[in-house]
């Protein structure tokens, strides 16, 4: 009983997450925070944590920018898929169109797990169309061809923010 008692004795609560630690320990052993360090390890730990906040601040920035990129995407082969259905009967183009469209709606919140591979796939699952489509109907290269340059450009970009997200 004493022995339980003595050692209640030797904790007190880290300021910043409330965890028990031992009065002579001088970092909480879990969040790090230096309770007992002197002003300056404190502030260095403050500079720290604000540094991580801002990294993840712009990592969540750039994952939201990919995602955004592919439900962009996803609107557009709907549209488009949709108008040439109206324009021409085109059932096929219709379904694909519809089909293409929720998988870059997926691709789209898989982001949130995967960035880097969920915007990597978006891209070469859109060349791919591209180039099947030219094999198929070589002058539908030519149709929209700024707009599949920009959502190709668009596309890289994404690619390149969310390889550029630090774990
Ligand atoms: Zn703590």
């Amino acid at each position: 009983m004493e022995e339980i008692i003595e050692s209640t004795e030797n904790l007190q609560l880290c300021s910043l997450c409330k965890t028990e630690i031992e009065l002579d320990s001088v970092f909480c052993g879990s969040c790090g925070f230096p309770e007992n360090g002197t002003d300056q390890q404190v502030n260095i730990f403050h500079r720290r944590l604000s540094f991580n906040k801002n990294q993840k601040r712009e990592a969540d920035k750039k994952i939201k920018s990919a995602r955004n990129t592919l439900y962009v995407l996803a609107g557009i082969t709907i549209l488009f898929s949709t108008i040439q259905f109206f324009s021409h009967q085109d059932t096929a183009t219709l379904i694909t169109g519809f089909i293409l469209g929720v998988i870059y709606i997926l691709l789209g919140s898989w982001t949130s797990k995967k960035p880097l591979m969920a915007v990597l796939l978006g891209l070469l699952l859109y060349v791919t169309t591209i180039v099947i489509s030219a094999i198929v109907e070589p002058q539908t290269i030519i149709k929209g061809i700024i707009f599949k340059i920009i959502i190709i450009a668009y596309l890289t970009k994404g690619v390149f923010s969310a390889s550029s997200i630090k774990n």
